[in-house]
């Protein structure tokens, strides 16, 4: 179909690879239906993203223990963000459907996005001063040591 990647699904792949290579994935926690990873294109620092390990497209066909998990690890991620980064606001939410501007429109996602004061300039900083994988590697250390599912 036009528009799809031929390499295959990033989120199918990241979850598929084996647990040594969860670093290198920037994967920070596997539940049981779902799992939590940065994305490597964040629209802020610490830009985290749940996803099911069920390859779907929209939220309605997702079962009732997934879609619990999800929310969940929703959480998890806000309060491991709010610990490792003291953001000062979140944005969470799914874009479904490329017409939404899903970047992987073929596998349901949450973004879990947050915030500071003053940060709309945040990325082009990033793209100006080529500091993306530092960052994202210092994130993500941060990360796995707050990141807890016990509330
Ligand atoms: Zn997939």
């Amino acid at each position: 179909m036009v528009g799809k990647k031929p390499a295959g699904c990033l989120l199918c792949m990241k979850h598929q690879s084996p647990r040594e290579k969860d670093r290198e994935n920037y994967v920070i926690h596997r539940g049981k239906a779902c799992y939590v990873l940065l994305n490597l294109f964040p629209y802020s620092n610490g830009h985290l993203m749940i996803a099911p390990y069920r390859h779907v497209s929209s939220i309605e066909l997702l079962d009732g223990d997934s879609l619990y998990e999800m929310i969940a690890l929703t959480k998890a991620s806000v309060a491991a963000l709010k610990r490792a980064l003291s953001p000062d606001g979140f944005n969470l939410g799914m874009n479904i459907g490329q017409a939404a501007g899903a970047g992987i429109a073929d596998h349901l996602h949450m973004h879990v996005v947050p915030r500071w004061q003053g940060d709309t300039n945040f990325m082009s900083v990033l793209a100006d001063t080529r500091l993306i994988p530092e960052a994202l590697n210092d994130t993500y250390d941060k990360l796995l040591q707050v990141f807890t599912t016990d509330s």
